[in-house]
């Protein structure tokens, strides 16, 4: 009976193999080869050879047709230190394959030698559950779902808004959710500020909403700024997300969200509540049209009254959110049709959508024709909505 060690030894001598430095430099030649990684998935995952197709070693006579269906092409095999690749060079040669080359030394060869490697997203088992509703959609599948956990989102304001589309935007798998608020918890807000509860009533909101996020979906990384939004950090804030949800209560935030988000063209998702009333487009990243086509002039104060003075439904910014969330997922994916160019409004009372064009305001100070975006001035817009 031949030891592991002897059997090892008689299958090296009976196949071929070729060292990390000739790997690399048939990879420069695209197509003079196929470079197969037959490692295990928590191998794969800590880093690949750019360019290598992964196909685990179980799997490798039964998928490797599909990957290389011409059985005279050069197929380089390679594992961690070179031995189960050599195993697989036999199997393949078996198969049919006559160009066949086991790496010698391996995945840890390559590194030792400094050449480059890359890092793979892939989901874990618990994710291929968790996300499994979505991935059967073709429209997402495993690719539109690696992306979402790639992807970023900043939602403005921890609040009626907030809640609802940070809850789903963790939920669906996103990366990074940003909460920007830096406001506690009060008793008053439990009637919709559902990413709260009522014994974290004195906390800050983006603490508690951390914790509901982080509780729903552990994947997500959630990115805290416990601050308000100002001319100042805005473009710090805002730099590092995909896309912008702002769920604001207030006009300057609005301005300011706008300005900042065009001078870095992001796209940003409006929505705004009023007592049974909502509405809600999207902004896109170029502008045409943007916040201030919608609204030239802020609304003098007296006429723009909060919630807090003029009372709003509970159920009302649950609805508007979860459109917000969405509209963030359909960006992030490139699905269907965005609210680009629409504002859609929400009356609660009647249970009624409208629709209203909107379109870019040649002369907007911000996307009308001629704006240089990366010179838009960021102004006291605290000042500017007081009609200063
Ligand atoms: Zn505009």
């Amino acid at each position: 009976m031949p030891t592991f060690q002897s059997y090892l030894k008689d299958i090296k001598a009976s196949i071929q193999e070729t060292d990390v430095a000739t790997v690399r430099s048939t990879l420069e030649t695209p197509g003079a080869a196929a470079v197969i990684d037959v490692r295990e998935q928590d191998e794969y995952v800590q880093g690949y050879i750019p360019g290598a197709t992964w196909i685990p070693r179980g799997f490798l006579e039964q998928k490797i047709e599909d990957a290389v269906p011409n059985r005279d092409a050069l197929v380089l095999l390679y594992c961690a230190s070179g031995n189960r690749s050599a195993l697989a060079a036999r199997s393949l040669r078996e198969l049919g394959y006559t160009n066949v080359k086991s790496v010698a030394g391996g995945f840890t060869a390559w590194k030792r030698s400094g050449f480059p490697w890359k890092a793979p997203t892939v989901m874990t088992k618990e994710q291929e559950l968790r996300y499994s509703r979505h991935t059967l959609l073709p429209e997402i599948g495993t690719r539109g779902q690696i992306k979402l956990l790639e992807s970023s989102v900043l939602c403005i304001g921890a609040g009626g808004l907030g809640s609802p589309s940070s809850l789903y935007l963790s939920a669906a798998g996103i990366g990074t959710v940003g909460l920007i608020d830096d406001d506690i918890v009060d008793s008053t807000n439990l009637q919709r500020q559902i990413l709260h509860s009522t014994d974290r009533v004195g906390m800050a909101k983006v603490d508690s909403g951390e914790k509901t996020l982080k509780g729903l979906n552990p994947d997500v990384q959630v990115k805290k700024f416990k601050a308000r939004l100002t001319s100042d950090n805005v473009l710090d804030v805002l730099k590092d997300f995909d896309v912008i949800v702002d769920g604001a209560d207030n006009f300057q935030t609005r301005y300011l969200v706008n300005d900042a988000a065009l001078k870095l063209g992001k796209p940003v998702i409006h929505a705004s509540i009023f007592r049974f009333e909502g509405q809600i487009t999207v902004f896109p990243a170029e502008g045409s049209p943007c916040y201030r086509c919608l609204y030239p002039e802020p609304p003098p104060p007296e006429e723009a009254p909060s919630c807090q003075e003029a009372g709003v439904l509970g159920v009302l910014p649950g609805i508007m959110g979860v459109l917000q969330a969405t509209e963030a997922v359909k960006l992030l994916l490139g699905l269907g049709q965005t609210l680009e160019g629409r504002l859609l409004v929400y009356d609660a009372l009647k249970t009624k959508f409208r629709e209203l064009k909107l379109r870019r305001d040649p002369k907007c100070p911000t996307c009308g024709d001629g704006v240089d975006r990366s010179k838009i001035e960021l102004i006291d817009y605290v000042q500017f909505c007081a009609g200063g």
